[in-house]
């Protein structure tokens, strides 16, 4: 069972979550004309009035691109206000993920995007550790991570989630806890809904933004926090064989944070990951406001 938050926004204005609910003629849920954001919050450990977000403005402007994708404007400081409200009028009292969703709120068929009524809606849950935080086994994925020239893969756009479903569930089906999908050129992408870094040799390599991966916030942290720490960050493709004989192998992303992987398919990785644990605490310090450095990603919302 989930622990959704009280208060949702809905139709332009605040209601209580069960009362923010759509039709089975929506137009988005037919064609998968949707897109998400997600962000993580934490109330501040050492200030009961205040709630931090991770990166608000980053989410904020990937959720308004990925809506200009849907031919909705919406601008990324419009989205920015509706959350620090929504936060405000929920108080959350745990660690909690917001679901922001852009949509064609229609009724009607006909995929398209133009002439067709959209909506924007907020909602949170409460959200502890979303993979094992002591590492993940994962299995190659049989689908393949779509194209960008079919599929514009900088939005999160919600009927491009069909490939991570069906990944994850045959991973899980085969045992794993996790999915690491190749694209289209046989190069290793991403998983289900996380990016992926591997280290060789003290040097963090990731698949660049050219190789179909989604864009993540995470990510671009962790690159960031590598790069200060002196680590050599490498975005190039990697091959699949690379990932089996990696020093080390993480994912990141905004539910699974860093979560270490400890066996791909049937090859079992090195236990000892010092470069994964630095990032891990230094991320860690950051989102709960106990390092002044980076204090500029911590958006702190006050509650009274
Ligand atoms: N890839 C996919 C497919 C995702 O859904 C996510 C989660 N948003 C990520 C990567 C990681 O992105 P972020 O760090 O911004 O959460």
């Amino acid at each position: 069972m989930h622990n959704f938050l009280p208060t949702a926004y809905f139709q332009g204005k605040f209601v209580p979550f069960a009362e923010a609910n759509i039709s089975i003629a929506t137009h988005a849920l037919h064609y998968g004309t949707g897109a998400f954001g997600g962000l993580r919050g934490i109330p501040d450990p050492h200030d009961a009035n205040q709630i931090l977000l991770f990166r608000l403005d980053r989410h904020c402007r990937r959720l308004s691109n990925s809506a200009n994708f849907l031919q909705f404007d919406l601008p990324a400081d419009k989205i920015e206000h509706v959350i620090v409200d929504f936060v405000q009028k929920n108080r959350p009292a745990k660690s909690f993920y917001i679901r922001p969703f852009v949509y064609t709120s229609d009724l009607g068929i006909a995929p398209r995007l133009h002439k067709i009524e959209k909506d924007f809606f907020v909602y949170g849950l409460e959200l502890g550790d979303y993979l094992s935080p002591e590492g993940i086994s994962c299995r190659i994925s049989s689908w393949t991570r779509q194209e960008d020239r079919s599929f514009p893969l900088r939005g999160k756009i919600s009927g491009a989630y069909i490939a991570s479903a069906l990944a994850k569930s045959e991973a899980v089906a085969s045992g794993f806890d996790e999915a690491l999908l190749m694209n289209s050129q046989g190069k290793v992408c991403e998983a289900s809904g996380m990016n992926v870094f591997i280290v060789r040799d003290g040097k963090l390599i990731t698949p660049g933004s050219d190789q179909d991966i989604l864009e993540g916030i995470t990510r671009d942290s962790i690159i960031t926090l590598a790069k200060k720490f002196g680590i050599e960050v490498i975005e190039r493709p990697i091959d699949k064989t690379e990932l089996l004989i990696a020093d080390e192998v993480f994912l990141s992303g905004t539910a699974a944070k860093v979560t270490p992987v400890k066996q791909i398919e049937n090859y079992k990785l090195p236990g000892d990951r010092p470069i994964t644990e630095k990032l891990r605490e230094k991320l860690t310090a950051i989102t709960q406001n106990q390092d002044s450095e980076f204090s500029e990603w911590v958006y702190k919302i006050p509650l009274s």
